[in-house]
């Protein structure tokens, strides 16, 4: 597919192209060593590439705004989905570059909403990339693909809030540098469904919180570690870590899904990218009844609709990026909702076809198949499940006003003869 992205961005994805082959891919199979044996930390290099890559001036480039000063190479979301869809091939590359999500998608919303002084609490060491952060939003007691369900209390006591509830599947939320959470809880439970929410900072020493056990899901570690659950037990945060005002937690919400969303499409081209050479290597090895395995239609039509697969999900991922550049996130709500399930469901099919492909080495966690599965699988529920997706797309599909009976692109039954109990 041809892209539209600037000579600036070309210029920067070649020097993060370079870097990747010279400091990345060499480190990689010591990276998916180590997942096996040690997933809750990072290894020491990739602290040693994060200082190297910022030195460089590779740094923050999932940012498309950025205050004055602020270190970064801020980039529009066209530009950054082809370079996004390069670092979606190693996953944990986007990490030596600190576009990592759980911290892209909250530094957005920081952006967006946080104060001046919020923004030096939160914000700044983020982009600085002194530490990790993570949000805190599904509950286990609750069905969270509808946030108006999340029923974390925070109460407001003089200056401060109490925390009261439980979080669990939280990102990242158990690594050695995640130093706060972004937590949405209930400040009114008798306002307006949209008003009832806050979003509130809470940093990870507070007294009262307590971080359970690491969950993967199937086995899969995100590179920002594995998932964790949160208990809040009285937890007091003063007052000016709230962000935005009372009851607007779930449009800050709102403001880190879009960038999640689309970030994880962008990334999941090249996920779907690399499963297609992948198998193709694989069939090329493999032999069976005399034939290497990529001579049968079945291993060729996997490869081949898994072609058709990436190539729709790059032109509806790219599409949608240069709508949200030109509109903003809310001026694409039903383009990102359409976006997600589309993106999720094809790279799913390609992770399927590749599992098949690869027969028992597909569940050997050192070959990135597993961990493609597992995360494709992942993404249909993640981040909104596909149902709640298909619903917001289906509420913004206009119905015609007239009936069939009155459409001129039918010929109503009973111009033909057939009563109309025989169409009943
Ligand atoms: C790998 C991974 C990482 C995650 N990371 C985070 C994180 O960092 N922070 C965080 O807060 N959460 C995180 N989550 C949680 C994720 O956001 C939730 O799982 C998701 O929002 C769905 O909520 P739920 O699990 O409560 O499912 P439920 O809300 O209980 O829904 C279960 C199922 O019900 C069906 N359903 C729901 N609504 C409808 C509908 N309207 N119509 C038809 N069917 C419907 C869907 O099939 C859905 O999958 C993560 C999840 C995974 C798997």
């Amino acid at each position: 597919m041809e892209t539209t992205t600037t000579p600036r961005t070309r210029a920067l994805i070649e020097r993060v192209r370079t870097f990747c082959d010279a400091h990345v891919l060499p480190r990689n199979r010591e990276m998916l060593a180590h997942e096996m044996t040690d997933p809750a930390d990072d290894p020491p290099f990739v602290a040693q590439l994060r200082e190297k890559a910022r030195a460089e001036g590779l740094w923050n480039f999932a940012m498309t705004e950025l205050d004055p000063g602020r270190p970064g190479e801020p980039m529009s979301n066209t530009d950054y989905a082809v370079l996004a869809e390069y670092l979606g091939r190693v996953l944990w590359s986007s990490k030596v570059f600190n576009c990592q999500w759980p911290d892209v998608p909250n530094m957005v919303a920081l952006q967006q909403w946080a104060t001046p002084q919020q923004k030096q609490a939160w914000l700044d060491p983020l982009l600085d990339g002194d530490c990790h952060s993570a949000f805190a939003m599904t509950e286990p007691a609750v069905a969270s693909s509808d946030a108006r369900n999340i029923g974390t209390r925070i109460r407001r006591d003089g200056d401060q809030y109490v925390l009261d509830g439980e979080k669990w599947y939280i990102t990242g939320a158990g690594h050695p540098r995640c130093r706060f959470y972004m937590l949405l809880g209930q400040t009114d439970p008798d306002a307006a469904p949209g008003s009832r929410h806050s979003v509130v900072m809470v940093p990870r020493d507070t007294p009262g919180l307590t971080i359970g056990a690491p969950s993967t899901f199937f086995g899969y570690r995100e590179p920002s570690g594995p998932a964790h659950s949160l208990r809040f037990e009285g937890v007091r945060v003063p007052i000016e870590n709230r962000i935005g005002a009372e009851g607007d937690g779930l449009r800050v919400a709102q403001a880190r899904l879009a960038p999640a969303r689309l970030h994880h499409c962008m990334r999941g081209i090249g996920i779907s990218e690399l499963l297609i050479e992948l198998m193709l290597s694989r069939g090329r090895e493999r032999h069976t009844f005399g034939r290497p395995i990529a001579d049968y239609d079945a291993v060729q039509h996997a490869v081949a609709l898994s072609r058709v697969d990436v190539e729709q999900m790059r032109l509806l991922t790219h599409s949608v990026a240069a709508r949200v550049d030109r509109l903003g996130a809310k001026g694409a709500f039903r383009e990102l909702a359409i976006l997600k399930v589309g993106v999720a469901q094809a790279m799913y099919r390609v992770a399927e076809r590749a599992v098949q492909v690869f027969g028992a080495m597909a569940g050997y966690q050192g070959a990135p198949v597993a961990n493609a599965y597992a995360w494709a699988r992942a993404f249909r529920i993640g981040d909104g499940p596909d149902e709640v997706h298909l619903r917001t797309i289906f509420r913004m599909e206009s119905a015609p006003t007239e009936t069939l009976d009155e459409s001129p692109y039918v010929l109503p039954p009973s111009s033909s003869g057939l009563s109309a109990s025989a169409r009943a």
